[in-house]
C-alpha cells in the first residue's frame, strides 16, 4: 500500500512531499526518491480520524508524515492496532506468568525457610523464655485432654505405684536443682510406653511398668523422658505448630484455628514428634546421669528392645513409642558404647 503526503522532520515545520510504502508488516518513507525513515509499522502512531481533517503518522523519533488519505490510513491503523493489542495482551500474560512463577518459586523457598530454620529458632528461642505458668496451663490442660481421648486410670497395685514413685522421688533428688517440678503419673493406654509433659510431668504406662525387668530400666526410661523437659523440646514443638497455626489463622483471618492450640500438645505427645536431634539429646541427658549414679547404660538398651518388640504386637494407629523415635539402631548402638565405657571405668 502506497500513501501520499508530506513530511515533517521533528520540531521543524519544513513540508517536503513524501510517500510511505507498507506492506501489512514494515514501512519505508521515501522523500525525492531516497528512503529517510524505514521500519516496523507497530512503531508507528495515528492521530484519530477527525472528518476530513489530515491524519498524521508520527514516527518514533517525533517526525511526522501527514496524508489526506484517511481511508488507507484507517486500515493501516486497524491492522497495526490489532497486532499490536495482540503482542501486548501476549507480552502481558508472558510477564504475569513469570510473575506468577517468581512468586510461586519465593513463597516456597520462604516457606522452607520458616519451616526449617526460622520456626526451630524461634521454638527453642521462645521456649527459653516461656514462663513457667504457661508450661503449667499447658500441661495441665494437655493431661486433661489425654486423660479424656486416649489415657485410662491404672490399673498397678498401689503397693507396685508407690515403689516407683520412692524410687522417682529418689532419682530426682540426685538432680541438679531445676525449674520443673518433676511428677509422676501411672496411666493405661495398651502399649509400653512413656511421655513427657512440658511442666515436668512424666508418664508411665501400666503397659511399661509391667514388661520392665528391673527397676535400673524404668529410670532409664524417666531419665529419659527428664531429659526432654529439661531441654524444652515438646514446649519446642508446641510453639513451632502453633506459630504455624497462627500464621494460617492471621492468613485467612480464622480465629478458630487458635483455639485449637490447646489441642496440639496431647497431639504432639502421643506422635511424639521429637525429632532425631532432640532423642539424641535426650538419650546424652540419661546417659550423664546415669554415669553419676552408677547405672550401667545397658539397662537402657535393654528396655528400647523389650518396648519395640512389645509395641510390634499392638496392631494400633497410635504411633508407637520407637517407631515414631527415630534410629533406634543408632540409639542402642550408642547406649551400648556408653556401657561398655561405664564398664572399663567401673
Ligand atoms: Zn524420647
Amino acid at each position: 500500500m502506497t500513501l501520499e503526503g508530506n513530511f515533517y522532520e521533528s520540531g521543524n515545520s519544513y513540508r517536503r512531499l513524501a510517500i510511505l510504502n507498507l506492506d501489512g508488516i514494515f514501512f519505508d518513507l521515501l522523500v525525492d526518491d531516497e528512503s529517510i525513515q524505514s521500519g516496523v509499522l507497530s512503531n508507528l502512531s495515528f492521530s484519530d480520524r477527525i472528518a476530513n481533517i489530515p491524519r498524521k503518522i508520527i514516527f518514533i523519533d517525533g517526525s511526522v508524515f501527514e496524508t489526506q488519505d484517511n481511508n488507507k490510513v484507517d486500515k493501516i491503523a486497524f491492522n497495526s492496532d490489532k497486532k499490536n493489542s495482540f503482542s501486548m495482551r501476549l507480552q502481558i500474560i508472558e510477564s504475569k506468568w513469570k510473575w506468577v512463577l517468581t512468586s510461586i518459586l519465593f513463597l516456597a523457598l520462604l516457606g522452607y525457610l520458616i519451616i526449617r530454620v526460622v520456626l526451630p529458632w524461634a521454638g527453642k528461642e521462645l521456649a527459653l523464655i516461656v514462663p513457667n505458668k504457661v508450661n503449667e496451663t499447658i500441661s495441665s490442660g494437655g493431661l486433661r485432654l489425654l486423660d479424656q481421648e486416649w489415657f485410662k486410670p491404672s490399673e498397678l497395685s498401689d503397693d507396685k505405684k508407690n515403689k516407683i514413685s520412692d524410687s522417682f522421688s529418689e532419682l530426682v533428688n540426685t538432680l541438679p536443682k531445676s525449674e520443673f517440678e518433676y511428677k509422676l503419673y501411672f496411666r493405661k493406654m495398651g502399649q509400653a510406653n512413656a511421655f513427657a509433659l512440658p511442666a515436668g510431668q512424666i508418664i508411665l504406662t501400666d503397659e511399661l511398668v509391667r514388661v520392665a525387668e528391673n527397676p535400673e530400666q524404668i529410670r532409664a526410661i524417666i531419665l529419659h523422658e527428664i531429659g526432654h523437659v529439661h531441654h524444652r523440646h515438646s514446649m519446642q514443638q508446641i510453639i513451632r505448630s502453633s506459630l504455624i497455626s497462627v500464621a494460617i489463622s492471621m492468613l485467612t483471618s480464622d480465629l478458630s484455628t487458635l483455639e485449637d492450640l490447646v489441642v496440639v500438645l496431647p497431639v504432639f505427645v502421643l506422635k511424639s514428634g521429637f525429632s532425631q536431634g532432640d532423642e539424641i539429646q535426650a538419650d546424652e541427658y540419661m546417659f550423664r546421669h546415669m554415669f553419676k549414679l552408677q547405672m550401667d547404660p545397658i539397662h537402657f538398651v535393654n528396655i528400647l528392645k523389650i518396648m519395640t518388640q512389645n509395641n510390634l504386637n499392638i496392631d494400633d494407629n497410635i504411633l508407637k513409642y520407637f517407631s515414631s523415635h527415630p534410629s533406634t539402631k543408632d540409639r542402642v548402638k550408642e547406649a551400648i558404647r556408653k556401657s561398655d565405657k561405664f564398664l572399663s571405668e567401673s
